[in-house]
């Protein structure tokens, strides 16, 4: 369970998070969140992650406050490319087994038989689309009950956006987990979501379950 209660976290005078409140159960499942560029998108994950600090209000992860050490519970996967393209997808694999007791390595394992990608491929070698999956892959193969992926489809051409969807993102457990994924484009990853948060200027301006949300707030993408 994720409890924010008035949230507000600023750098210099820009509110990236103003006044936010919401509550989500355990088993939410998919949430999307989406908003203009510097809405405060990243800002809303990094917080429940631990990674960043409120500078007003409190954040609660299964009844405690959320501090650094949450990020060993809770599944977060950065927006931009954060693991050393030096290592092999197996050293990436062990490190992440290493660092995180929930990292599941049958799921691991399940899912990199999917891709069809070596285990002892590094991972400046692949593709981007391949390097997309990996981290996807990194992320989804921990049993945390919390996933936070920052705009994970960006940058990758329609067609792996799609098998990405359609296979990978089936790995998540929605009965048990809660994941909460940040997006431009609502469009490609709508046949995922269960409810969609829209964000401005810091605020949570909609909250709605996927279908709602297009007619009442007339977005076209
Ligand atoms: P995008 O879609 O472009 O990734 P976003 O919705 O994720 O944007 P954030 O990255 O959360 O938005 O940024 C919200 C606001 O806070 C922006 O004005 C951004 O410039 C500012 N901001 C975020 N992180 C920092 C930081 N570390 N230092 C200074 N300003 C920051």
């Amino acid at each position: 369970m994720i409890e924010l209660h008035g949230v507000c976290k600023s750098y210099r005078r820009k509110k990236a998070a103003d006044d936010i409140n919401f509550t989500l159960p355990e088993g939410s499942g998919i949430v999307g969140v989406i908003g203009a560029n510097g809405s405060g998108k990243s800002t809303l994950l990094k917080l429940i992650a631990g990674l960043a600090r409120p500078d007003k209000g409190s954040i609660r992860f299964n009844g405690d406050k959320v501090t650094r050490r949450t990020s060993s519970e809770i599944a977060y996967l950065p927006e931009m490319e954060s693991y050393y393209s030096f290592y092999t997808v197996k050293e990436m694999i062990d490190f992440y087994a290493s660092q995180f007791p929930d990292f599941n390595r049958e799921k691991a394992a399940d899912m990199i038989a999917f891709m069809n990608i070596e285990e002892k491929s590094k991972i400046k070698s692949l593709s981007k689309g391949n390097r997309g999956r990996v981290k996807i892959m990194l992320a989804l193969s921990r049993d945390a009950s919390v996933v936070l992926m920052d705009e994970p489809l960006s940058g990758l051409d329609p067609m792996v956006k799609e098998s990405i969807v359609k296979g990978l993102i089936s790995y998540i457990d929605v009965e048990k987990q809660t994941v909460l994924l940040t997006t431009h484009e609502l469009g490609e990853v709508e046949p995922l979501l269960d409810q969609v948060m829209l964000m401005k200027e810091g605020k949570v301006l909609a909250w709605e379950y996927t279908e709602d949300i297009r007619l009442k707030h007339g977005l076209s993408t």
